[in-house]
């Protein structure tokens, strides 16, 4: 590829050094062919490479960027909290802040503590619940994606799905066997496992809006299932909201489907784009914590003043803009534009609010097993198409598309045709 060339020549140094030339598998272009473009800014929705060219970002950093790159509200945020010292190690107010926001907005959490990364909030939720419960075994659902802590990399989505692996190398069998993986819209695969070990069972994890293996919608009475076994059994109901949370309405997919989870975990928007994860719940559970009670968990970052700095002016602009009706009308004006300009293409538009996946196949699955390959291997053919027609796609099938605030109504009739033409082309 020679009409990037300041990129081919990054990526040909990244490979020596970095394995696969990448931080994260799914920023690799395996799937799609050729080689990243390296980015040099961002600048509302769209990402500038060091080839100088533009593209209209439908990535927004895999989910955090709601109110799209390089917010001036948020960088003032960051520049004057790094100004006053990046880490202390101590309390400041910011985290008292943000806890406080967080416990006021989402109905379910009654305390909350900040973590660096998504993976560390369902980590740390899963040894509490297990805590808690005393108890070992979890069920999580294929094609759910929790992060890239052992146990939880099973049957997981995300780059497993993109790279075709059910499971992670590493991990051992004895870690493995603690997790029952059952299926989503399935609730007699769940019933079986209760049947077989209800009283081993610490917990339920899910993805409420499942979108780490495609957008996979569940039906709010699979849901309501979750909560009613997991209660009958002594189980706790972890919601993983880390994509959904603060993305689809203040209290997440558990006040959107008004189901009450146990303990619910956060990432991504809750940082607006700095490292932030956060679990949270039921404040009885939350309290077995250390220094209270007896379950571990720390951090040095953990917390971080200017994370918390840009989380915290994230919500309060997400507040003050009336995001989430905002990002309602976004989303559905593009469902729309893509689905005209798809028209008389196999392909169905799957959307919740600011989430939007393309998959080529008739019918819209619920669960990972219904994912034609072909469906995928149909998006990953066009995207070096549609990426060189400056639209920024995720580099995967398997994955969704973030609609921000600072996306307008012609950027996204834009995108859908640059789409629907490449469709036409192949
Ligand atoms: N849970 C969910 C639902 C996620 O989507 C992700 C990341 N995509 C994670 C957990 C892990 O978060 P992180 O990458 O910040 O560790």
């Amino acid at each position: 590829m020679t009409d990037r060339p300041k990129s081919e020549r990054l990526f040909e140094r990244a490979v020596k050094v970095i394995p696969g030339g990448v931080n994260s598998p799914v920023r690799a272009f395996a799937a799609v062919g050729g080689h990243p473009p390296f980015i040099e800014r961002g600048q509302g929705a769209e990402l500038f490479d060091c080839d100088g060219r533009r593209y209209l970002d439908f990535c927004g950093s895999w989910g955090p960027l709601i109110l799209g790159h390089a917010h001036p509200e948020i960088l003032d945020a960051i520049n004057r909290t790094a100004a006053r010292g990046t880490s202390f190690g101590a309390p400041t107010a910011l985290e008292v802040e943000l806890a406080e926001l967080v416990v006021n907005k989402v109905g379910p959490v009654e305390k909350v503590r900040f973590v660096s990364s998504g993976t560390e909030a369902v980590m740390s939720a899963i040894r509490l619940a297990r805590g808690f419960t005393g108890r070992d075994k979890i069920i999580k659902f294929n094609g759910c994606y929790h992060g890239h802590t052992d146990y939880l990399l099973v049957k997981a989505g995300s780059g497993l799905a993109t790279f075709g692996t059910p499971s992670s190398a590493g991990v051992p069998e004895d870690f493995a066997r603690l997790t029952l993986v059952a299926d989503l819209d399935d609730e007699k695969s769940v019933d079986r496992y209760f049947n077989q070990y209800g009283d081993e069972i610490a917990g339920v994890v899910i993805e409420p809006i499942p979108a780490n293996n495609g957008l996979l919608l569940q039906r709010r009475d699979f849901l309501a299932y979750l909560r009613q076994v997991t209660e009958r059994h002594g189980a706790l109901l972890i919601f993983d909201e880390v994509i959904s949370g603060f993305r689809v309405g203040w209290g997440g997919a558990a006040g959107v489907f008004e189901i009450v989870p146990d303990l619910m975990t956060f990432g991504k928007v809750i940082g607006g784009g700095m490292p932030v994860g956060a679990f949270g719940g039921r404040a009885d559970i939350m309290e077995k914590l250390a220094p209270l009670g007896p379950v571990y968990q720390a951090g040095t970052l953990s917390g971080n003043p200017v994370a918390m700095a840009a989380g915290l002016t994230t919500l309060h602009l997400l507040d003050k803009e009336d995001a989430f009706r905002k990002l309602e009308t976004l989303g559905a004006h593009f469902e729309v534009a893509l689905e005209n300009c798809l028209a008389g293409q196999r392909c169905r538009v799957v959307r919740h609010g600011s989430i939007v996946w393309l998959v080529f196949q008739d019918e819209p699955p619920r669960r990972a097993d219904h994912i034609q390959s072909s469906a995928i291997d149909r998006y990953n053919r066009m995207h070096r198409d549609i990426l060189d027609h400056g639209v920024y796609l995720p580099p995967s099938g398997y994955e969704v598309m973030f609609v921000s605030l600072a996306h307008t109504v012609e950027m996204l009739d834009h995108a859908a045709q640059v789409i629907g033409d490449a469709a036409k082309r192949g």
